[in-house]
């Protein structure tokens, strides 16, 4: 049997990704300090034998007691942006700097050690507010270095280029893909992003919260999906030293994303327009040929499909 190393497995992307690597009977080592994760995400995995939780900051462990690792998937990172959130990055900069640059050194460290195969989960948000859309993976992005964005934008930049260089001076087996806006069920409720705040407040009939005017675009692909897609980069011969985009290539402008989500919560709740933050970009759209060639993965579940589930699941919490 062989072992996965996931370090940010209590996330919301990462417990997703610990169930289905559970499912497909691998040992699975969820390595999460729970800064913005949370226990429940992965409380139902607790029981299964293959299932070890280690709570850990990977900035302070540079060892595991591990003797054999097979592969590494590192998405351990906060990652929502909004300031009003007590989870956002923008609140928690220096942790989220440390975790993308000393965090990804520890674990090129340990995959190096054990022999083991690395994925670093990198961003859209290294293209930062792009000169061009969709975006292709040789763009070389349009990032304020020091705004209030910098410490998520520049440290996965900083991520990127330490996992590079593990590869070319190691010869370390090591892919980085960009993720995508994500969403779906265990996105936690108080993270302040688009996907979570708008339904959250439609189910409340709250005013909907629209930054700016609401013509920013963003590309939303549902986490069974991106989970997919992440497996495949993982365990695919052609894929060592190359950047991959994750993510659906389906536009839709915010505005047009809220009278979405009224209309399939039926709700009665306003829209109400507020300040665009600093650096909001105002367009994100993955190219995904990469992904399609390299790993024949192309996301299937349609945006409202995956909204329904999502309201769903904020209704039974
Ligand atoms: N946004 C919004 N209202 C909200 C939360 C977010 O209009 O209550 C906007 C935000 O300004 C951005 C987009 O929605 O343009 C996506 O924001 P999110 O925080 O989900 O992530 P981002 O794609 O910016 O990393």
């Amino acid at each position: 049997m062989e072992t996965c190393l996931v370090a940010g497995g209590g996330g919301f992307i990462g417990s997703h990704l610990c169930e289905s690597l559970l499912d497909e009977n691998f040992r699975v080592i969820c390595v999460d300090n729970f800064i913005t994760g949370d226990k429940s995400n992965i409380k139902h995995l607790s029981l299964n034998k293959n299932f070890l939780l280690i709570e850990d900051d990977i900035i302070k462990r540079k060892e595991y007691d591990i003797a054999k690792t097979n592969y590494i998937f590192h998405l351990a990172s906060p990652a929502s942006p909004n300031l009003k959130s007590k989870k956002s990055y923008i609140n928690f900069p220096l942790e989220t700097l440390l975790v993308n640059s000393l965090g990804t050194y520890n674990l090129l460290e340990v995959a190096l050690k054990s022999n083991a195969k690395f994925l670093y989960t990198s961003t859209s948000e290294v293209y930062g507010d792009p000169a061009i859309s969709p975006q292709t993976e040789t763009y070389f992005g349009n990032v304020n270095p020091n705004g209030i964005r910098s410490p998520y934008d520049e440290s996965k930049r900083f991520g990127e280029s330490i996992t590079m260089t593990y590869f070319r001076k190691f010869n370390l087996d090591s892919r980085i893909i960009r993720i995508f806006n994500t969403y779906g069920p265990r996105m936690q409720k108080d993270d302040g992003r688009v996907v979570s705040n708008f339904i959250n407040q439609a189910l409340e009939n709250r005013p909907i919260t629209i930054y700016g005017d609401g013509a920013q675009t963003r590309s939303f692909c549902f986490v069974s999906d991106m989970v997919e897609g992440i497996k495949r980069a993982m365990f695919n011969e052609e894929t060592s030293g190359e950047v991959i985009n994750l993510g659906n290539p389906t536009e839709k402008s915010i505005l047009d994303f809220a009278k979405l989500i009224i209309q399939l919560t039926q709700s009665s709740s306003e829209l109400l327009f507020e300040e665009l933050p600093q650096d909001d970009p105002k367009k994100r759209n993955p190219d995904i040929t990469k992904a399609k060639k390299i790993l024949n993965w192309e996301p299937k579940i349609e945006l409202e499909k995956g909204i329904v589930k999502t309201i769903q699941y904020y209704k039974e919490l």
